[in-house]
């Protein structure tokens, strides 16, 4: 490609860009913004997103993911068959057509892949099944920010998984979890897959897949020791290096590893009796009630009721849960929250209690409007607090560190969540009707990109690893007015594109310093430049990324490229 055709409008300084990714890739001329979150790709930032897409589609193929494309346009139906046209919320873009009728904008695709499904495949004999789009999704982010680290309009790969039994989606999990880290590792990341939270999703297990960089928006737990590693929201810590010392005294602490307790046990260890903790309880944190469930029948992981020592607290009350309240004994101690999360779990909890309240005639007067001192002993209590720098691993007693990562990906085994109740079944062995075991698996492809520009940059601009580069060689003539120089430039850009290499041919007549600046902020791995000692028939070999340079004989070059 010759630099002089294309359109890749470099700039000195932007306004208010916040990230370095999102300066960069403006910089760079490889993205512009349409509007909040939404971005044209220039061809050099498509050719990169384009690159990671090959790499993705490539590792899908391996494992036997099979590709389609589905709709953009959902039809409403689908989204309030499964649920989530309530619980989706404002970040669901949604549109009306002529007759009147809703869609929403595609978010995600488990619905219409379900209904897909469940129309096409009705026996365990065509199971396991792997489905997956690369495609632009849509939602209405609260706040777009950074580029396309958050975007309203982003590029995902989504896969889908159909199993007739767990183990079978056990095996898919596996393999994806491989796939992805072949994927990141490929396409140049330094990231850590960890322990995350189902979220709105649904479903048990799920690991999100974190780049390591200070932009990130998510905080996870990395021990040093082992390889323990968690959202935040979501990990199990001891607690500081000073009460784990003060709980190692305790008899609950005489073992070393995490264990297991009865409720009696941990009743005893709260001295609070069994009736109440099979009960609930409700914190204050921060003015605002927490409810607090331990499950009656339930063995409770020791770690956890550390951390509900330290009043961090736990999971949502679901109906099931708030019928426990009224004398069933369900719910649980659940893991570490966070103070947002907490917040919010309050106010479900609380709405859910008041419109229990006038249902149940047996509830504990005391359940609501509970007071720290009167209706629990204050050190029950404790002090909410967030995860530190320095707490204990659960797994390992290692020391944990907190480090700031952009989630590049997440797999979910979802179980029947959506299978159950869109009633997409099948026939199993024994002629019975099954719902489909569904796993879902997600990359923001978009999103890696700005990503690998975080951790590859320096001052001048971004540095891409080989693998996504928009080109792997940049030919610098540096005076094209210069007979000499421009035909050797000319003759070598001919050799190199013969020799395959992708090359970005700068053939136009500007200053050599301007021509740097602009190949500084594009990135290209390799430069070669031809400038004033091409008449002794040596041009000049760099590599962006170390920066180091030599002269070369321009009939060795392409043998010297790496
Ligand atoms: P986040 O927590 O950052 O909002 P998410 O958990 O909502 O992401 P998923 O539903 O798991 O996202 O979607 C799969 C992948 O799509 C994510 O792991 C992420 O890499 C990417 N992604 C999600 N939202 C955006 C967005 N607004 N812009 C760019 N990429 C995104
Ligand atoms: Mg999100
Ligand atoms: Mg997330
Ligand atoms: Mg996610």
């Amino acid at each position: 490609m010759r630099q002089k055709n294309i359109l890749a409008p470099t700039l000195r300084t932007v306004g208010e860009a916040e990230t370095i990714s999102h300066q960069l890739l403006l910089r760079g001329g490889f993205i512009r913004q349409l509007a909040a979150g939404i971005y044209t790709y220039l061809p050099l930032g498509y050719r990169v997103l384009h690159k990671v897409e090959e790499i993705v589609r490539e590792e899908m193929d391996k494992i036997g993911a099979q590709e389609l494309l589905m709709p953009i346009l959902h039809p409403s139906e689908l989204w309030k068959e499964s649920g989530r046209w309530e619980i989706y919320g404002p970040d669901l873009f949604t549109m009306r057509d002529r007759h009147d009728r809703t869609f929403a904008i595609g978010p995600t695709h488990e619905e219409v892949i379900t209904d897909l499904l469940r129309g096409e495949i009705n026996t365990y004999k065509k199971l396991p099944l792997i489905l997956y789009q690369i495609q632009t999704k849509f939602r209405d982010e609260k706040r777009p920010r950074s580029g396309l680290l958050r975007g309203r309009e982003f590029l995902m790969k989504d896969a889908y998984s159909f199993h007739a039994d767990r183990d079978s989606l056990d095996e898919a999990y596996k393999k994806m979890y491989q796939a992805y880290i072949r994927i990141f590792t490929r396409i140049g990341l330094n990231f850590r897959a960890v322990e995350a939270d189902s979220g709105s999703m649904g479903g048990k297990g799920t690991h999100e897949f974190m780049a390591l960089a200070d932009a990130g928006e998510d905080t996870i737990v990395i021990c040093e020791t082992c390889d323990y590693s968690a959202n935040v929201e979501m990990a199990e810590v001891v607690g500081d290096q000073k009460s784990a010392e003060q709980v190692a005294v305790d008899p609950m602490e005489k073992v070393d590893t995490p264990q297991k307790r009865t409720i009696e046990e941990v009743s005893q260890f709260l001295d609070v009796p069994v009736s109440r903790l099979v009960k609930s309880m409700i914190f204050m944190v921060d003015q605002e009630p927490v409810l607090v469930m331990v499950r009656g029948d339930h063995e409770v992981n020791d770690v956890k009721v550390k951390n509900f020592l330290n009043g961090v607290v736990c999971e949502l009350a679901d109906e099931e849960t708030v019928k426990g309240i009224a004398g069933v004994p369900v719910g649980f101690v659940g893991p570490v929250g966070l103070k947002k999360r907490i917040k919010i779990l309050a106010d479900q909890a609380v709405m859910q209690l008041n419109e229990m309240v006038t249902g149940a005639n047996e509830i504990d007067k005391h359940l609501l409007h509970v007071q720290a001192g009167r209706d629990f002993e204050a050190d029950v209590i404790g002090d909410f607090r967030n995860i530190e720098e320095g707490d204990i691993c659960p797994r390992c007693g290692g020391v944990i560190s907190l480090r700031r990562g952009i989630e590049i990906g997440q797999v979910f085994k979802l179980g029947t969540r959506y299978s159950d109740v869109m009633n997409a079944r099948f026939l199993d062995a024994n002629g019975k009707e099954q719902p489909f075991i569904m796993g879902c698996y997600g990359i923001g492809v978009s999103r890696a990109v700005s990503s690998i520009v975080e951790q590859n940059h320096d001052d001048n601009g971004i540095v891409w690893p080989v693998s996504i580069a928009p080109y792997t060689v940049h030919l610098i003539a540096v005076n094209m007015k210069n007979k000499e120089q421009a035909e050797t430039a000319e003759a070598l850009y001919a050799e190199l594109q013969t020799a395959g290499y992708e090359v970005l041919f700068d053939d136009r007549k500007e200053r050599a310093g301007v021509k740097f600046k602009d190949a500084d902020l594009f990135g290209i791995p390799v430069r070669i430049t031809v400038g004033s000692k091409a008449g002794d028939g040596l041009v000049e070999l760099k590599l962006r990324r170390s920066g180091k340079a030599q002269d070369v004989p321009v009939e060795h070059v392409i043998g010297e490229l790496p």
